[in-house]
C-alpha cells in the first residue's frame, strides 16, 4: 500500500521508498516531497519489535469547498458549489460533487454565501 497525501489539493501518491519517517511528540509522521504537508502514522509492530508504519484511515477525510456565483445573461447570479472529498480507500483522486445551479440571486456575494451555507449543511449532514 502507498501513503497517499492527506492534502486534498496534492493527493500525491509516494511509494513507501519515496517518504522518510519522522518521530516527533510520541507520533509517527511523513512529510510528503510534493507539498510538504504532514501526514500521521500509525506504527502498528509489536512493541519492542520492529517499526511497522501504516496509514491510518481517516473518518475525517480532507475536503475543500468551492463555492462561486456564475452570472446569467438577465444580469442575476446563479449559486454554484462544488465538494471535493478525498477518498482514503478507494485512492488517488478526491471525489467531487457538483451543484450547478443551487439558486439564483440579484447579487453575486449573496449567491456565493447561499452556496457556501449549502456546503456547510452538507459536510455536516455526511461527517
Ligand atoms: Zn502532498
Amino acid at each position: 500500500m502507498p501513503f497517499i497525501c492527506e492534502n486534498v489539493e496534492c493527493r500525491a501518491v509516494l511509494a513507501r521508498g519515496q517518504v522518510r519517517s519522522t518521530h516527533e511528540d510520541e507520533r509517527w509522521y511523513f512529510y510528503c516531497p510534493d507539498c510538504k504537508a504532514r501526514n500521521e502514522l500509525k506504527n502498528i509492530g509489536i512493541p519492542g519489535g520492529p517499526v511497522e508504519l501504516i496509514q491510518p484511515e481517516r473518518s475525517d477525510l480532507p475536503h475543500k469547498v468551492i463555492a462561486t456565483a456564475r452570472p446569467l445573461e438577465d444580469g442575476k447570479y446563479a449559486a454554484q458549489l462544488r465538494v471535493q472529498r478525498a477518498l482514503s480507500m478507494k485512492g488517488v483522486y478526491a471525489a467531487e460533487e457538483h451543484w450547478e445551479q443551487l439558486g439564483v440571486f440579484l447579487d453575486a456575494q449573496e449567491a456565493v454565501a447561499h452556496a457556501k451555507s449549502k456546503a456547510a449543511d452538507l459536510l455536516e449532514r455526511k461527517a
